[in-house]
């Protein structure tokens, strides 16, 4: 059953960014205590505690982990960079600096914000089934491959000690988003939007932010002990597929 939330320490990393944001509303909301742990700083909130950082530092992190009951891992290098280094460093080094650091510090649970990108090989998925879909034997590109790495890393950490799960979405709307929509109008207002690639029926999934949230915090109240979701991944969508 889930538990009460009210006044629980949570960390997001990653909180500076477009979903980190909307988690982090959310969950005060929710009455969660929040701190943030971010590479930069984009807004101020008297309510939450800011940590800067590089994830992938031991020093920078561990002062934010203390006493944390729940880590949200939302941060990530902007996916169009496909810069191979900084994916692995970040992505998947980093992520298992943060699992190591959590562990060493006592914090029990891990909610990865992972990517329904991870199981994308090159065809459309309709109505995919976590448990049936296999990691992408050829991945998109770094950020894909680093997200499969990373996810794995996490899922693999579960234990009895140490609770973890992997949330999907696909491309995440919402306000504050500075990459998925106004590129797309970019792209559209200088005339890159008119081709069609395949035979047009392909399916794509975009997700509002506040379901994304909400995926997640649902993972957070339900990460304990012998709960089913522990150690598993789950794609988070709206009800029905936009077509186009
Ligand atoms: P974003 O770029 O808005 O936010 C990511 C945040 O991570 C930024 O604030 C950035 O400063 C921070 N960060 C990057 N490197 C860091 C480091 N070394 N140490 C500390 N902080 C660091 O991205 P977003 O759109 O909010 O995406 C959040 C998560 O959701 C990412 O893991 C991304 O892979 C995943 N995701 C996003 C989408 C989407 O459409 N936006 C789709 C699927 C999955």
């Amino acid at each position: 059953m889930a538990a009460s939330m009210k006044g629980r320490k949570c960390l997001v990393i990653g909180g500076c960014g477009f979903l980190g944001q909307h988690l982090c509303e959310a969950l005060l909301e929710k009455g969660w205590s929040v701190q943030v742990f971010d590479i930069r700083s984009t807004f101020e909130d008297s309510r939450i505690k800011f940590f800067i950082g590089d994830l992938c530092k031991k020093e920078d992190l561990k002062p934010a982990l203390e006493g944390v009951y729940c880590v949200f891992h939302c941060a990530s290098p902007a996916p169009l960079s496909n810069n191979k280094t900084l994916f692995y460093k970040v992505n998947y080094e980093g992520t298992k600096n943060i699992i190591k650091t959590c562990q060493e510090v006592g914090v029990k649970r891990l909610v990865l914000t992972s990517s329904a990108s991870v199981v994308y090989e090159g065809k459309g998925i309709r109505n995919g089934k976590e448990e049936e879909l296999p990691y992408a034997s050829k991945p998109l590109d770094y950020y894909t491959e680093t997200k499969i790495l990373q996810e794995k890393a996490v899922l693999a950490a579960n234990s009895d000690d140490f609770y973890t799960v992997a949330i999907r979405p696909h491309g995440i709307f919402g306000p504050k988003d500075l990459q998925l929509v106004p590129i797309a109008v970019d792209m559209a207002k200088k005339g890159k939007m008119k081709y069609i690639i395949g035979d047009g029926k392909n399916v794509v999934d975009f997700t509002y932010v506040g379901n994304v949230v909400h995926g997640h915090i649902l993972a957070a109240e339900n990460l304990n002990l012998g709960s089913p979701i522990c150690g598993k991944a789950y794609h988070i969508t709206n009800a029905e597929p936009i077509f186009f």
